[in-house]
């Protein structure tokens, strides 16, 4: 964790029904600084130290998420992956060691459906969970409309318009408008957009500019506003 807790919380601010997180991870601080951080930013952590446990809390809590350490000291983290897969497609992001390449991709061919190098910052995280549950909420079939103005997001049917008009968004624009829709009326940093969109690997800021600039001349200057030196915010109109 290389950022202060303000930075998580500055950015995702309040929700209003906090998604459940289980947090599966056997080294006790950074299973208590992962709480700790989780709940500042508005979400329900729940917390394992064990894959046994983990399973446990999983079949009590239905979590919306699970932050899976892959180094487990009583199973395999792999083998927890497939258990949980077995039981449906909650998403999975995995903790993964900075050297574990071969692992990271098992993790994924099994079904994690990403996953976070450490040490990791709080707003790279944060980032990812979001867009985790995202594609939860798109796996479900019960994912929310997000209306502001004249302008809808269908985030279950991946369709926008702008009144009433189907708006042609290319892959990336449509990341970034829903990495915005999800935080009507918040602003989200130029960070935690660029790893939303473009994942770990990240991208620089300039492809963010032009993505931001293609996005707003399609829903208006209005709705999609820059917050300068912090990031952008879709404008809660409603
Ligand atoms: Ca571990």
């Amino acid at each position: 964790m290389d950022d202060g807790p303000e930075d998580g919380k500055a950015e995702t601010g309040d929700a209003a029904d906090p998604a459940t997180v289980l947090i599966v991870e056997d080294d006790a601080s950074l299973n208590a600084a992962l709480s700790a951080t989780l709940k500042a930013a508005g979400f329900r952590p729940v917390a394992a130290r064990t894959a046994a446990e983990g399973l446990r809390w999983f079949a009590h809590y239905a979590p919306d998420l699970v932050l899976l350490d892959l180094g487990l000291p009583d199973r395999d983290g792999l083998s927890v992956i497939t258990d949980i897969r077995a039981r449906g497609q909650t998403p999975i992001v995995v903790l993964s060691a900075r050297n574990a390449e071969a692992m990271k991709v098992e993790a994924l061919d099994l079904g994690a459906d990403d996953y976070v190098l450490k040490p990791f910052g709080v707003e790279e995280l944060l980032a990812r969970l979001r867009a985790g549950l995202r594609h939860g909420v798109q796996a479900r079939g019960s994912a929310p409309v997000v209306t502001t103005g004249d302008l809808v997001v269908d985030l279950g049917l991946r369709r926008v318009t702008k009144a009433g008009e189907a708006l042609k968004l290319s892959p990336k624009e449509y990341d970034l408008l829903v990495e915005l829709a999800l935080n009507l009326g918040r602003t989200v940093s130029h960070r935690a957009l660029l790893a939303a969109v473009w994942g770990s690997e990240g991208a620089d800021i300039q492809y963010l500019r032009v993505y931001v600039g293609q996005l707003r001349a399609k829903l208006g200057e209005a709705l999609l506003v820059s917050d300068p030196g912090v990031g952008y915010r879709l404008e809660d109109l409603k």
